[in-house]
């Protein structure tokens, strides 16, 4: 169905490895020679999404389960750049998506080593920018993506790839992974001071799990322009002052929070985004993976409607939100939204 007449929307929280069509992934697979666990299509769409009754018993059984496989079938510039090219592409078609961020972790792409991270990164850029050939309506960025399972020395040269290709369309760092006891976000901070002074946008993974005293941490002494997630917050009402105050952006991923097991149920993710909502905190809606969650932003917001936790206009906003807070320069260069 042409989605032409849908208001323009912005999705800024998607992952690579959980946004590509399983028929693409399928694909790209073969062409490359990876030998699959599974020899039938079915199978495999099944292996790399998520069904309605599914549920995972928390974000490192997510990890483990689905973006291993996802990420070895994109650990290529030749699948990175079809990966990247049909996720830009999806989201105009599927959502009148006219603005969007994608994100992905060079390093979990490039075979430990085997493949040189330039590579991986330019092919990204490439398919992105063939998207906005093809679909001039749209405008996207992508994000690079350091992980809780890589060190600080590891992470930093992730980083300056990104600062590499600032002015190609990298357009902002993203923390991911499941919590790690080796993690150490304060050993992290100088990383983000350096993206930050590089005129890189941040966001961070944090508040997903119950971690609030991370998310503090992160509120306070990183102050990121957005957060993914965030939901720890909820439960604090002088972290969500400070949140208001400085502006920070939440991205929310309901369907995801749900499928794994980061949210018990329907009702106590209403309590939580009412929270947010009656406190002033800014949130927006995504789908973290549209195709790993077999959801998509406007299928986020009819379930939002639908269960009573926000209304049209609220909804409204959060995609004014969306696009206020998006890294991504407006093509024309009028604003930009760095700090
Ligand atoms: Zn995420």
């Amino acid at each position: 169905m042409s989605q032409r007449t849908t208001t323009p929307r912005a999705e800024l929280h998607t992952h690579l490895g959980a946004a590509v069509d399983p028929v693409i992934m399928w694909t790209i697979a073969h062409r490359q020679g990876i030998r699959l666990p599974v020899k039938d299509y079915w199978d495999f769409e099944e292996l790399i999404t998520m069904g309605a009754n599914e549920k995972n018993k928390g974000v490192d059984d997510m990890d483990k389960k689905y973006y291993h496989l996802t990420e070895l079938i994109q650990s290529s510039p030749e699948a990175i750049e079809e990966a990247v090219h049909s996720v830009i592409g999806g989201g105009y078609r599927k959502c009148n998506l006219v603005l969007q961020e994608l994100r992905f972790s060079p390093m979990k792409r490039n075979r430990t080593g085997e493949r040189d991270l330039d590579f991986i990164i330019l092919a990204a850029l490439w398919g992105m920018r063939r998207a906005m050939v093809e679909y001039p309506q749209v405008n996207a960025g992508l994000l690079i993506a350091l992980d809780r399972s890589f060190t600080p020395a590891q992470n930093a040269i992730t980083l300056e790839k990104a600062i590499k290709y600032a002015s190609d369309g990298i357009v902002g760092i993203d923390l991911c992974g499941p919590d790690r006891d080796t993690f150490s976000m304060k050993d992290h901070t100088p990383l983000f001071a350096r993206a930050r002074k590089a005129g890189l946008g941040l966001t961070i993974h944090s508040g997903e799990t119950g971690n609030l005293e991370e998310l503090r941490y992160v509120v306070r002494h990183i102050k990121p322009e957005r957060i993914g997630h965030g939901l720890a917050a909820a439960s604090d009402s002088k972290l969500m002052k400070e949140m208001v105050k400085q502006g920070t952006v939440l991205e929310l991923c309901p369907t995801s929070n749900l499928r794994n097991s980061v949210v018990k149920d329907v009702e106590t993710l209403r309590t939580i985004i009412r929270t947010f909502i009656d406190s002033g905190v800014r949130i927006t809606i995504n789908t973290d993976g549209p195709e790993m969650y077999r959801t998509s932003v406007l299928k986020e917001e009819e379930f939002l409607l639908a269960n009573d936790i926000m209304s049209e206009k609220e909804l409204a906003q959060a995609t004014k939100w969306a696009f206020e807070a998006a890294f991504v320069k407006p093509k024309d260069g009028t604003k930009g939204k760095r700090k």
